[in-house]
C-alpha cells in the first residue's frame, strides 16, 4: 500500500516511515509532490478536526489516499494552551527551527513561576487518513504524559521535545533516542493505531 502523508515537517516524516515502512506501507510526503496544493486552512479548535480538514483536503487535491497529522503540547497550568496553536504558539516568522525556539522560550516564560508540582503536560497526536473522494478511512489518537522543564535538555527530535519531562525515563522526550521516542510517543501511538485499520483496507 501507498500513502501519502500531507506534511512538510521531515521529523514526523521520520517517526511515522520508521513504524509504517516495517508493514510494507510505502509513505510519501507533501516533499515528494511536484506540484503542491494550496495549504487548506486549520480552523478546527481540536486536533481531530484539523487532522480531517488536511487529510480531506490533500486527498481531494492529490487524489490519493492521505494520512494527516495535528498535533501539539498541552500544559494544564495553561489551561490546554498552546494546544491547537502550537506550531504559532510565539508568531509565525522565520523558518521552522526559529519559530521552534521563539515557541519554547516563550512557553517557558509563561510558567516560569509555576510549581513543580504543578507543570503537567502532554503532546497530543490526531492522525486521519481519508480517500479522494472525502471519506474517513481511519482516525485515531495518541497522547505522551510529562512535565515541563524549567530550561533546555536535549538535542533530538524537535518542537518542544527539549521541555518535556519523562518521569519514568528521568530525561526530556529530546534526550530520548528515537526509537524509544517512537515507542513512546502520541504520534508512535496513533501510528500503530492507524495500523490494523490501514492492513484491512482494500488496496
Ligand atoms: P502541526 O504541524 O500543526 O501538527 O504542529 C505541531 C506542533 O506541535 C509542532 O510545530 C511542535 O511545536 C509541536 N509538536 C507536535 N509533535 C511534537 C513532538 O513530537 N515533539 C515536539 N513538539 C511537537
Amino acid at each position: 500500500m501507498n500513502i501519502l502523508f500531507a506534511t512538510s515537517n521531515p521529523h514526523k516524516v521520520e517517526e511515522v516511515v520508521a513504524i509504517l515502512a516495517p508493514e510494507g506501507i510505502k509513505v510519501r510526503s507533501l516533499a515528494d509532490v511536484g506540484d503542491l496544493p494550496p495549504e487548506p486552512v486549520e480552523d478546527a479548535d481540536t486536533f481531530a478536526g484539523n487532522a480531517r480538514i488536511k487529510a480531506r483536503a490533500y486527498a481531494k487535491a492529490t487524489g490519493e489516499r492521505c494520512l494527516a497529522d495535528d498535533s501539539g503540547l498541552e500544559v494544564d497550568a495553561l489551561n490546554g494552551e498552546p494546544g491547537v496553536h502550537s506550531a504559532r504558539y510565539a508568531g509565525a516568522q522565520g523558518d521552522r527551527a526559529a519559530r521552534d525556539a521563539a515557541n519554547n522560550a516563550k512557553l517557558l516564560e509563561a510558567i516560569a513561576r509555576v510549581p513543580d508540582a504543578d507543570r503537567a503536560a502532554r503532546f497530543v497526536c490526531a492522525m486521519c487518513l481519508a480517500d479522494p473522494d472525502g471519506t474517513i478511512v481511519a482516525e485515531t489518537r495518541g497522547t505522551f504524559e510529562g512535565l515541563i522543564t524549567t530550561d533546555y535538555r536535549g538535542t533530538n527530535g524537535f518542537g518542544y521535545d527539549p521541555l518535556l519531562f519523562i518521569p519514568d525515563q528521568q530525561c526530556t522526550s529530546a534526550e530520548l533516542s528515537p526509537e524509544m521516542k517512537n515507542a513512546r510517543s502520541h504520534r508512535g501511538q496513533a501510528v500503530r493505531l492507524l495500523v490494523s485499520s490501514i492492513a484491512s483496507l482494500d488496496q
